[in-house]
């Protein structure tokens, strides 16, 4: 059957596939005992009655102008366009720059979705891949954040909650149902990234009044 997999305990995530880190998130995902579905085709995205067919998408990171050449065949960045405005989505590094709402450093097309500013490739060569360890408003104390050439959030919008930055600039930031970070939590053994992305696809199949606070940014009682 191709019902959609709504239940809090059965959830499937969808990971954009046409170029990038994608096996790593699934390698994540599998290890939170998560089903995945890679997503190469725009009809993967839907069940034949018109259904999302995954509870929430992962873009990853890669390289955006090669995913954007990807995504401009079969209507494909259209279709996209429509999912992630109602359906959860995850952006990490690549991903991110595709969500934003303005692409900087060269601009470039997006889905148009996050309202942040990205400028990529930022980091100027030497410090352009690094591994840090800070402070976040996770809860569990300092997380790992690996950057690969990654961009730089230069504005956040007012519906934007920033939950981690470097040198005073966002690198994790959350509006309503997406989710974006410059950086590469699929490459570190820490899941609190994909944990909290899980926590908002829950919340999503949960009533307006349940999703203020995220589950995994609740105080311990
Ligand atoms: N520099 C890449 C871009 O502009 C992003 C790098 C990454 O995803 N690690 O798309």
């Amino acid at each position: 059957m191709n019902e959609k997999p709504s239940t809090p305990n059965a959830l499937t995530v969808g990971i954009l596939a046409l170029q990038g880190a994608y096996e790593a998130h699934a390698k994540t995902l599998t290890t939170l005992g998560i089903s995945t579905k890679l997503i190469r085709t725009p009809d993967e995205l839907f069940t034949p009655d018109g259904r999302p067919s995954v509870d929430g998408l992962i873009i990853p990171g890669g390289e955006s102008t090669t995913m954007l050449k990807f995504l401009e065949r079969n209507g494909f960045l259209d279709i996209l366009t429509t999912f992630v405005q109602t359906t959860p989505t995850f952006g990490t590094c690549a991903g991110a720059i595709l969500l934003a709402k303005d692409v900087q450093h060269p601009a470039q097309t997006s889905l148009a979705a996050l309202d942040i500013t990205v400028e990529r490739n930022a980091y100027g060569r030497q410090i352009d891949s690094t591994i840090l360890v800070a402070p976040t408003e996770l809860p569990g104390g300092p997380l790992e954040m690996v950057f690969i050439r990654a961009p730089r959030i230069t504005r956040t919008g007012p519906e934007v909650e920033t939950l981690a930055t470097r040198d005073g600039f966002p690198v994790l930031v959350r509006q309503g149902n997406l989710l974006a970070a410059t950086f590469h939590p699929e490459l570190s053994a820490d899941a609190r990234v994909h944990q909290l992305f899980l926590d908002l696809i829950r919340a999503h199949t949960t009533p307006i009044s349940d999703r203020i606070l995220m589950p995994s940014l609740r105080p311990a009682q």
